[in-house]
């Protein structure tokens, strides 16, 4: 199969969440028996990094900017990537007021890509709001190109609450006809143009595909998905369990080894606390934490009770950056308290640190669609905590005392008093040796590599190219 993945993000490049590492794993992964290229934006940041590995091969213009084309091969994959200094020679990815005019310059130079270099692929794999419009595009504006009619459209949503909407007016600066296919509530709604108008529509795990059906999950677009509901698909992300192997992790200080794991992880957990000066007998249990600080990854309640369970004889790091509104309180809780911990900011080598010396991974998230971290903790043997949603749901069993099965600590109802009580039974379960041990054994074995998640694609990518 010929596919090319359109994305704003993508390891090793350019990240910010889950996006940049799913779309990573995925084109490897097939890239052994399919033709696999993928089309990036050339951030200043990726121009940093890559240098004089890019080859430049040329230039055009669309919507009279210009666009200059850079390729680099790797992995046995062909990335191509736009260049634009003025839409994306910028500090940070995402946050400006021209986004929409950015991506959607972006996503019409992509099919001018395919011309360009002469090379079309059988499905454009989209992803997310960014790259949304392209179905429209290529329905409304290239529709006498058999080339381009060929084309199948498959639209991932990575996150139903980011939606790309901008004023109408874009439309005019996009040179877009007139169409109900990308107005919602009289604003120009990337999203919902791509709901719409993809052949197919997936996200990213199946309890969040029949979530995202209701308004309470459907941030508004849950009629637009119920009309397509036929062609939309649940299918659960995986990790890469080379890159994510505590065995052989470069980040972390000590291996794990599944048979010494628990006393392994002690070792992390000492090298954590002497690297960050924090004075605390390695017996008590670590709370850890990676995530974007923003109220999907369940804050409102976690700060509600941080504070109180801080008393306990617990040690509690977190390691994110977001929302101010959420940070300066985990500042202040910094200062007051000699057990806990926040690094504000972005680190790699300390995510794998933390989920290495971790004995449990909070993930209270209020949605969640997939989530990666709680798929990483527990290969680390560091145990989820979490509310029964999308992903979560999809990859936490609760355990079971009396039959000894499950990998995780789930709550149901999203309140802070139901997140305490999760964290009062996680430390029961901890100075309980017999439980402690077979939780951390049934949490490693869980098996949540991303080569389930590509069979399931390579399942819908045969299945779109059969009509
Ligand atoms: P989302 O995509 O919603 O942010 P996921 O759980 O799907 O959440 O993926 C988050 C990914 O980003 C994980 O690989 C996690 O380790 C990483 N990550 C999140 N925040 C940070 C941070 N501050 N520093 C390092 N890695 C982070």
């Amino acid at each position: 199969m010929k596919i090319t993945y359109v994305t704003s993000e993508c390891v090793p490049f350019i990240k910010t969440g889950g996006l940049a590492d799913i779309v990573a794993a995925l084109s490897i992964d097939l890239s052994d028996d399919h033709n696999i290229s993928v089309v990036l934006p050339l951030y200043s940041q990726i121009k940093i990094k890559l240098q004089t590995k890019l080859d430049y091969i040329g230039n055009f213009y669309t919507l009279n900017e210009y666009i200059g084309i850079f390729k680099y091969f790797n992995n046995n994959i062909t990335y191509y990537f736009i260049d634009n200094e003025s839409l994306f020679n910028r500090n940070n990815i995402y946050g400006y007021s021209d986004d929409g005019y950015r991506f959607g310059v972006f996503s019409r130079a992509v099919l001018d890509l395919f011309e360009f270099i002469d090379e079309f692929p059988q499905i454009i794999h989209l992803n997310d709001w960014h790259t949304s419009m392209i179905p429209y595009i290529l329905k409304s504006d290239y529709k006498i190109d058999y080339r381009y009619t060929n084309l199948r459209t498959l639209l991932t949503i990575h996150n139903l609450q980011y939606q790309g909407i901008f004023d109408i007016n874009l439309r005019c600066q996009l040179h877009l006809d007139y169409s109900n296919d990308y107005i919602f509530n009289n604003q120009l709604n990337f999203l919902k143009c791509g709901i719409q108008c993809s052949d197919y529509i997936n996200t990213v795990s199946f309890t969040y595909r029949n979530e995202t059906l209701s308004p309470n999950f459907g941030c508004g677009l849950d009629q637009i998905l119920r009309n397509r509901e036929h062609y939309y698909w649940g299918i659960l992300n995986g990790i890469d369990y080379t890159i994510y192997n505590p065995a052989t992790d470069k980040n972390i200080i000590f291996s794990l080894n599944n048979e010494s794991i628990i006393i392994d992880k002690k070792i992390n957990k000492r090298e954590l606390y002497s690297n960050f000066n924090i004075n605390i007998d390695d017996k008590l249990p670590l709370y850890s934490m990676v995530s974007r600080i923003t109220s999907q990854k369940g804050f409102d309640i976690l700060n509600e009770i941080l504070n109180s369970i801080l008393y306990k004889d617990i040690v509690i790091f977190i390691l994110g950056s977001g929302d101010s509104y959420y940070t300066d309180y985990l500042h202040r809780l910094h200062c007051e308290h000699d057990n806990f911990y926040f690094y504000n900011g972005y680190n790699e080598k300390l995510s794998h640190m933390l989920y290495a010396a971790g004995d449990f991974f909070l993930m209270p998230s209020a949605f969640e669609p997939s989530g990666l971290s709680q798929m990483i903790a527990l290969r680390y043997g560091n145990i989820p905590i979490i509310h029964e949603v999308g992903g979560l749901k999809d990859s936490i069993i609760p355990y079971n005392e009396f039959n000894f099965t499950g990998n995780g600590i789930t709550f149901s109802k999203f309140t802070a008093n139901d997140l305490y009580n999760a964290i009062n039974y996680s430390l029961y379960l901890y100075y309980n040796n017999t439980h402690h041990k077979q939780l951390v054994k049934n949490a490693i074995k869980t098996e949540l590599s991303i080569e389930i998640t590509v069979q399931n694609y390579l399942h819908l990518y045969e299945l779109m190219l059969s009509y």
